[in-house]
């Protein structure tokens, strides 16, 4: 396995700009999750790493070889040695797992142990190799397209959305297993996802893609915890974002007086918070004062839309137990923990 090195990679359809100034380090047997809204340009980027689609500008490195960019000869997809694995519709449906996986094997390792290995790393029973895709689940078949990606022993393993046609209770399992079977086989990988769960609970290091730029390249809880601005902080995860002024390491906003973590913000700043920093209880002299608009209940926690007395702003707390507030009681709320603050420009003076 090996690194991919993107450099300033940029694309463009018809005069329509979709990839910009992309730099991308992903190294040796890490996971990468791509994360970012439909269209913005994540499957195009794996492309042009795959070598499907050429980049107008910008040099991609595997292992720090160039394989495409201005100066550099360009090598075809097929010696590359990157693995695979889209969407759906993977696999070959008139053959058996045994001949899906051993696909892209020379003839001769095709009976040997490799798919016993494969079958092995991807958690399937040895006794599926004589099935048909369609006598598998959604997810099964899923890990036979890993598989059959990881048989040739490639150097870098693509996978674009291969878990979006999964219904949400096999995702999350095939998900993990997925990872497992990657970091198992020392993979570098790319996983191209809209899905933020997916991106944080899987990936070692996500590239936040935002209309064909990179916002932010962090790992998970960096950029839980320190997102790059407020539109990252809103899309990895839910937040309130609210308008405040910060002195000396503190911010006075809606919900009071809130310990800001970065030291260098002073001034008016936007202050983000989020759902499970805010706490509630019984209505106490001093705190601030918001009546229950609605209550959502997923079982292992609790959603309460709260409206903040007299005249809002409206957010939500995220909290456990089955000890719910009723929608219209009034409660007092406390912010715990640091919240992120990003400075505003100076207002112009009158
Ligand atoms: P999704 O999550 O919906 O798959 P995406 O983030 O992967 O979206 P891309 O598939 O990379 O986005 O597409 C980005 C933009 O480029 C879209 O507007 C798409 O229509 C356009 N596009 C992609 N491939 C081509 C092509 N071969 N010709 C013209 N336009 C294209």
């Amino acid at each position: 396995m090996t690194s991919v090195t993107v450099q300033g990679v940029a694309k463009s359809f018809g005069g329509r700009q979709v990839l910009e100034g992309i730099d991308l380090e992903v190294p040796q047997g890490n996971l990468t999750a791509v994360l970012g809204p439909s269209g913005c340009g994540k499957t195009t980027l794996l492309r042009i790493i795959a070598g499907f689609v050429h980049p107008d500008a910008g040099v991609v490195r595997l292992g720090g070889l160039p394989v495409v960019g201005a100066g550099h000869r360009t090598l075809p997809p097929q010696r590359r040695r990157v693995g695979y694995v889209p969407q759906e519709g993977a696999l070959f449906p008139h053959l058996d797992v045994r001949a899906n996986i051993t696909f892209g094997l020379p003839r001769g390792l095709r009976r040997g142990p490799r798919l016993a290995d494969m079958l092995d790393l991807v958690e399937l029973p040895r006794g599926v190799a004589s099935r048909y895709p369609h006598e598998l689940s959604g997810g099964q078949q899923q890990r036979v397209a890993l598989a059959r990606a990881l048989a040739p022993d490639p150097a870098v393993v693509l996978l674009d959305e291969p878990f979006s046609s999964l219904d949400a209770s096999l995702r999350e399992g095939t998900g993990r297993a997925v990872a497992r079977a990657l970091h198992a086989a020392g993979a570098t990988a790319i996983l191209v996802t809209h899905d933020q769960g997916e991106a944080l609970s899987l990936a070692d290091q996500v590239a936040v893609m935002r209309a064909g730029r990179l916002a932010q390249v962090a790992a998970p809880p960096e950029l839980y915890r320190s997102p790059a601005d407020t539109e990252v902080a809103t899309f990895v995860g839910r937040a309130a974002v609210l308008p405040g002024h910060v002195t000396d390491g503190f911010a006075q906003c809606a919900l009071g007086e809130v310990v800001v973590g970065s030291s260098d913000v002073r001034g008016d700043a936007l202050v983000v918070v989020r759902p499970e920093q805010i706490t509630m209880s019984s209505p106490r002299d001093g705190l601030v004062e918001a009546r229950v608009a609605d209550v959502t209940f997923y079982g292992h926690d609790t959603a309460v839309h709260l409206e903040v007395l007299p005249s809002g702003p409206a957010v939500v707390a995220r909290i456990f137990g089955v000890q719910v507030p009723a929608r219209g009681a009034v409660v007092s709320l406390e912010v715990s923990g640091q919240v992120t603050a990003f400075g505003l420009p100076p207002r112009p003076l009158d």
